[in-house]
C-alpha cells in the first residue's frame, strides 16, 4: 500500500470531515475515533458526522462524543469516509457538503473505490487494520486510548477473533495494541456483554422468531421495527444477531431480518459454501464479506423473504 498520497493530502489540507456507515459497529467507531485523534494530533480542524446514534456499548471508548449527528453545513477539504463498500452506506447525501476531495478506506472487497484517494485492503480484518498500518508506517506513537479504539475495532469486525478473518497477523496487531495499554477483557465486556434490560427482551422475543427453511440448511430469525418500541428496545440492540443464525447444526445461511411495513433488510450469515457478499450484491445497494453480508428488499417481509429463500436456493 503506498500511504504517500494519503500523508500528503493530510499534509496540505486542513479541514476534515470524518464519517462512516448507518448502523455504526466497533469498526465503524473505533475507525474514526482513532482518525479524529491523529487529524487532532496534527492541529487539523476536524469534524465527525454520521447518521446513525452511536450504540451505548461503545460510548466508553474516549472522545465518542466527537462522532456527531449534527450534519454539517460549512465546507471541508477533505471528506474521509471510513469502513464503507459504496459512498450511499453513509446514508447521507455527500453532495450536499462542500467537499475538495473524497478519501476512502476500508476493507470490503466489494468497495466500489469512490474516492479521490483509495485504501481498500480486502485483506484485512477491520478498517481499523487498515488504519493502525497506515499509523505503523508513518511512525505514529500511539496512545493507549487510541489502542483501545483499534482493538475494539478489530476485535468487533472478527466476531471476538472467531471469524474466518482471525488469523497471526491479525492476533499479533492486537497483542500489539494490547502491549500499548488495552485491557482485553475490559472491551470485552464492554462491548459483547453488557446488555440492558430491554437489549434481552428483544433477544428474546427475536430468538422466539427462529425458522429453518430449505431442509436445515437455512435459518432464520425476525424483527419487525415496530417490536423496538414494543419493548423498549434500540436498534443497535439487535447488533451481532444476526451472527446467531449460523451456530445450528447443519446450517449453511443465516438470515436476520429486520422490516418496517415497507422494506426488509437482510443480515446474512454463511458458513462457507455460500458467498453471501455476492449474493448481496446481486441486490442494489447490497454487499458485504463472502461469510457476512447485508442489503434491503424494498418490499413487505413476507415477499422479501420469499424472494431471498429463491436466491437462497439457487445458491445452496
Ligand atoms: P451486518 O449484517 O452485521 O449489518 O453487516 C454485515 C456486513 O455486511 C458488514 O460488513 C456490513 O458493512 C455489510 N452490509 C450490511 N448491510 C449492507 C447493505 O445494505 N449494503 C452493503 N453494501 N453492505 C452491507
Ligand atoms: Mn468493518
Amino acid at each position: 500500500m503506498d500511504w504517500t498520497p494519503l500523508s500528503d493530502a493530510i499534509a496540505k489540507n486542513h479541514t476534515f470531515l470524518v464519517s462512516s456507515h448507518l448502523s455504526p459497529d466497533g469498526d465503524n467507531v473505533g475507525s474514526q475515533l482513532a482518525f479524529i485523534w491523529y487529524l487532532k494530533s496534527l492541529g487539523k480542524r476536524v469534524e465527525c458526522y454520521c447518521a446513525d446514534p452511536l450504540p451505548q456499548k461503545l460510548a466508553f471508548l474516549q472522545d465518542s462524543a466527537l462522532i456527531t449527528q449534527n450534519k454539517p453545513s460549512g465546507g471541508f477539504d477533505v471528506l474521509v469516509i471510513l469502513d464503507c463498500s459504496n459512498i450511499t452506506r453513509v446514508g447521507w447525501d455527500c453532495g450536499e457538503v462542500s467537499i475538495g476531495m473524497i478519501v476512502n478506506i476500508d476493507h470490503h472487497r466489494d468497495n466500489a473505490n469512490f474516492g479521490a484517494l483509495n485504501y481498500v485492503d480486502a485483506s484485512a480484518a477491520a478498517t481499523g487494520e487498515v488504519i493502525f498500518s497506515f499509523f505503523k508506517h508513518c511512525g505514529v506513537a500511539v496512545p493507549a486510548h487510541v489502542a483501545v479504539d483499534l482493538y475494539t475495532a478489530v476485535m468487533t469486525d472478527t466476531g471476538g477473533f472467531r471469524f474466518s478473518n482471525t488469523c497471526g497477523r491479525v492476533l499479533r496487531i492486537c497483542a500489539e495494541l494490547a502491549e500499548l495499554g488495552v485491557d482485553c477483557a475490559d472491551v470485552y465486556e464492554r462491548v459483547f456483554s453488557c446488555h440492558t434490560p430491554q437489549a434481552l427482551a428483544l433477544q428474546a422475543r427475536v430468538w422466539s422468531t427462529l425458522k429453518f427453511h430449505l431442509g436445515g440448511r437455512v435459518c432464520s430469525l425476525d424483527m419487525p421495527l415496530s417490536l423496538l418500541d414494543e419493548v423498549g428496545a434500540k436498534y443497535s440492540d439487535s447488533e451481532g444477531m444476526a451472527d446467531n443464525t449460523v451456530t445450528a447444526l447443519g446450517v449453511e445461511v443465516g438470515v436476520m431480518t429486520k422490516h418496517s411495513p415497507k422494506e426488509t433488510h437482510f443480515s446474512l450469515r454463511s458458513k462457507g459454501s455460500v458467498d453471501v457478499g455476492k449474493l448481496a450484491k446481486s441486490i442494489s445497494g447490497g454487499g458485504g464479506h463472502s461469510c457476512a453480508a447485508g442489503c434491503t428488499i424494498k418490499k413487505p417481509y413476507a415477499e422479501a423473504m420469499a424472494e431471498m429463500l429463491g436466491i437462497l436456493e439457487g445458491a445452496l
